[in-house]
């Protein structure tokens, strides 16, 4: 796996695609610095090389060209977290950018305008593709959030780098992580898998199955499975397409030996509000008209037991509804437990959007081993598929 430091980038320019798709406020500000800052350890490298950086990403979902997603938006930021002097190009293509680049000089750093404005970028268009391969001495990915995508900057611009592509820091961590808990883990392995949907996660969960000792099944999808056995789950949310879906995994886990732990109590709510009647019942015995929004007192200390036991800890997905704070409790005890074992020296894993913005909302984010910046990408290698952007530099 090639990565920044198998190359040295003195009076090199490296065009790098960033994941600079930050959260912006109304007034077009930048709100959370994560990923510009996540990106920084691979720019410095180049620049101390004695090389310049182009750096290109998307903001956003704009169709064409639209200044609400613009980049110019973030320089300050970029700026600010790099500390050097970031030039600007208002395009990401084209004659006056092609000039700008060629001016740069080692030291320097030239954001290009999102790449989205082209509706080529997603289409992975190879003449766009070349153009902004034209930029750069040496390509990098550093943009784990876009490497489950083949775009014309993630996956098809490599090709014009046969031998100069590589992995920045960021990616090259997310891949060796992820790796780690799929296949170099320490035994005993346990993974997390909470969220709304179990149809979002069953790939996951079969994929993985082969990999870990336990699985323990939290959040909404837990009630499909409650369900699938026989359980009464009143209102709770559940996948009715997904019963039989449900079984075959228990069956499947059952024939691996593989543990699968379910909630087995639940906090049940007369309505899905802040300010519901709430009452702890067990999760097969939960009443009409009342739903299961949060893993119940005895389910946590279950769930707490396991994850103390183990080793190497995967977790995507919260195990209740925590954005209420009714209940959040479930999440927070599984933050918790994974903060204890990660001191024990277990190594812990987190990713995916929820799950991500749990831990940083109840101030765990520095306590794991590792939070994974790509929800989408990390799924996806968690369901065991190529990646695009990570195959073009592998091949
Ligand atoms: P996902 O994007 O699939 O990881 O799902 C995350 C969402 O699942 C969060 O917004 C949670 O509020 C929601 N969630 C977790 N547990 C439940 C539950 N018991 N009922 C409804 N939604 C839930």
């Amino acid at each position: 796996m090639k990565t920044i430091n198998d190359f040295n980038f003195n009076n090199k320019k490296a065009i790098i695609r960033v994941d600079f798709n930050v959260p912006l406020n109304e007034a077009l500000e930048v709100t959370d610095t994560t990923r510009i800052e996540a990106a920084k350890p691979t720019i410095s490298k180049i620049l101390a090389d004695g090389g310049s950086v182009i750096l290109m990403s998307h903001l956003g979902r704009p169709k064409g060209v639209d200044a609400k997603f613009s980049l110019k938006h973030i320089v300050s930021k970029v700026n600010e977290v790099l500390g050097v002097t970031v030039k600007f190009a208002t395009d990401c293509i084209g004659d006056e950018t092609t000039k700008m680049v060629s001016e740069l000089q080692n030291g320097e750093v030239l954001l290009l305008e999102n790449l989205r404005y082209y509706s080529e970028e997603k289409e992975g268009n190879e003449a766009f593709a070349e153009k902004l391969a034209a930029h750069g001495d040496i390509y990098v990915n550093d943009a784990f959030g876009t490497a489950h995508r083949a775009h014309a900057s993630t996956a098809i611009i490599a090709k014009h780098f046969p031998t100069t592509k590589c992995f920045g820091l960021l990616l090259a961590k997310e891949i060796e992580s992820i790796n780690n808990v799929l296949n170099n883990s320490e035994k005993p392995v346990t993974a997390i898998i909470g969220g709304a949907k179990v149809s979002s996660k069953i790939d996951v969960i079969k994929n993985i199955m082969d990999k870990v000792d336990n699985i323990i099944i939290g959040g909404g999808m837990a009630y499909t499975f409650i369900k699938a056995q026989g359980g009464s789950i009143g209102e709770s949310i559940c996948e009715d397409d997904k019963l039989e879906t449900a079984l075959e995994i228990l069956a499947m886990a059952k024939e691996k030996k593989t543990r699968i732990y379910l909630p087995v109590d639940v906090i049940a709510a007369d309505d899905f509000s802040e300010t519901a009647n709430t009452q702890i019942v067990p999760s097969n015995e939960i009443p009409d008209g009342w739903q299961g929004l949060d893993c119940g007192p005895q389910s946590n200390v279950a769930f707490s037991f396991v994850i103390a036991d183990s080793k190497t800890v995967l977790w995507n997905g919260p195990v209740g509804v925590f954005e209420m704070k009714a209940f959040r409790k479930g999440t927070i005890e599984i933050a918790n437990a994974i903060d204890e074992a990660t001191q024990g020296g277990t190594f812990s894993l987190v990713g995916g959007g929820d799950s991500v913005a749990a831990v940083k909302q109840f101030g765990f984010a520095d306590k794991v081993s590792y939070v994974s910046t790509g929800g989408g990408a990390m799924l996806e290698m968690l369901e065991g598929k190529k990646l695009p952007g990570i195959e073009a530099i592998l091949n």
